[in-house]
């Protein structure tokens, strides 16, 4: 007998109100009853309690939930259980994550399993335990995430996946997945300090508009965190994590989390993303990539149409603004802007016609020309020592046979 498509893949079909309940459980707001059924809101504009617009900015983050959860395939064996059969279970697990983010992973899952009181979970198979909690901690943090000895189909996407080790607690997972080098101070008016020290130069000399025109690079969309800025001379791309929408709901989170701390109520366990990691990339989006020019803007705007780029990177929004003292290094980051810049300060030759034409950048182009220089005054100069070897031969020859 065939299994039926749905228990195939459980998860196929996902509705509005799945994507609210999922809202609530990451960010612990709920969209508006008019955006879960798909009509025009009744709220006036200034509703503290109307989320219809936040809900509305997130599709982006909803269609990367829609691709992650459909092909989501339980690990089975025969009679075995499995431990995802909706949405409302994935969302139950993230909840579970959240409330004990500070606990090892197999004890979570073990805890988080008994606790559920199903009779089928008894027999549940282990790597299908583990494939539901990669899959909740890839819709948490959009990191590719998977445990040790997982075969899984995350691995199908060619990058390795971040691990979650077994005796690491999904805090210290999300602290340490992305390594921190310091390598850039940030200064104001756009002013990058790299470290150890190198001359400084402005944020905006990597942006999109010279890594196309300058590098030849072409700019390619990522919905894995750890892919943002990550540049292939190979095949001449860069990564770019563009989801603005996300970063910005785990930054209001973050903030209301501080807000709370500050103000003597019982801090939450759980932390999102760390705070750094957000504002970075934000920032490596708004001022770095994408900066206010007209060429950048409409490089942009022509990734949102064409490459389904986050339109929330267009967006001038005042709600949750960078604030300049909240972000002084890229400490993410700070080698990758690097590697760009040093890719645009002397560039991988791309096709034939550019090998020759299109070095400009720095010393090479300055070698090349004053080598081409040398070579034609050479030239010039055997020119004209046969011009004037001849020209003393004809003078020669009509001293010695004078015409008379
Ligand atoms: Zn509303």
């Amino acid at each position: 007998m065939f299994a039926s498509s749905e228990s195939l893949y459980p998860l196929a079909k996902v509705s509005r109100n799945d994507f609210a309940k999922l809202c609530e459980a990451l960010w612990e707001w709920w969209p508006c009853a008019d955006w879960t059924a798909e009509r025009a809101c009744q709220h006036s504009n200034k509703d503290p309690e109307c989320h219809y617009q936040d809900a509305e900015r997130l599709t982006p983050f909803f269609d990367f939930y829609r691709d992650a959860t459909a092909y989501y395939v339980p690990e089975l064996t025969k009679g075995s259980a499995q431990a995802i059969k909706t949405h409302d279970d994935l969302v139950r697990i993230i909840r579970y994550i959240k409330c004990h983010s500070n606990s090892p992973r197999l004890l979570l899952m073990t805890e988080y399993f008994a606790s559920c009181r199903r009779a089928e979970y008894q027999d549940l198979l282990s790597s299908d335990q583990n494939r539901a909690f990669s899959l909740a901690a890839r819709v948490m943090t959009m990191l590719q995430c998977s445990v040790e000895d997982q075969s899984d189909g995350l691995l199908e996407a060619g990058t390795l996946p971040a691990i979650w080790h077994s005796n690491k607690s999904f805090n210290q997972f999300i602290a340490s997945v992305i390594e921190r080098h310091n390598t850039i101070r940030l200064e104001p008016y756009g002013i990058a300090v790299p470290r150890p020290l190198q001359p400084a130069f402005s944020l905006d000399s990597i942006s999109a508009k010279r890594l196309r025109n300058v590098a030849k690079l072409k700019i390619i969309p990522t919905n894995d965190l750890r892919g943002h800025l990550t540049l292939d001379k190979k095949n001449g791309t860069v990564e770019v994590y563009h989801y603005a929408s996300v970063l910005k709901e785990h930054l209001k989170a973050s903030r209301a989390r501080e807000l709370r701390a500050d103000s003597g109520l019982p801090d939450q366990r759980y932390s999102h993303l760390p705070k750094q990691l957000i504002l970075e990339t934000l920032h490596t989006l708004k001022f770095a990539l994408f900066p206010i020019d007209s060429e950048s803007q409409s490089i942009l705007r022509s990734l949102v149409a064409k490459d389904k780029f986050d339109p929330e990177n267009c967006r001038v929004n005042a709600s949750w603004q960078l604030r300049e003292e909240e972000l002084t290094a890229y400490e993410y980051w700070g080698s990758r802007v690097m590697d760009l810049y040093d890719e645009l300060e002397n560039p991988t030759p791309r096709g034939f016609v550019e090998k020759w034409m299109e070095r400009k950048s720095g010393a090479r182009y300055i070698m090349m020309a004053t080598l081409a220089g040398v070579l034609i005054a050479i030239l010039l100069g055997i020119l004209t020592l046969a011009v004037s070897i001849i020209q003393t031969w004809i003078a020669w020859q009509q001293w010695q046979h004078p015409v008379s």
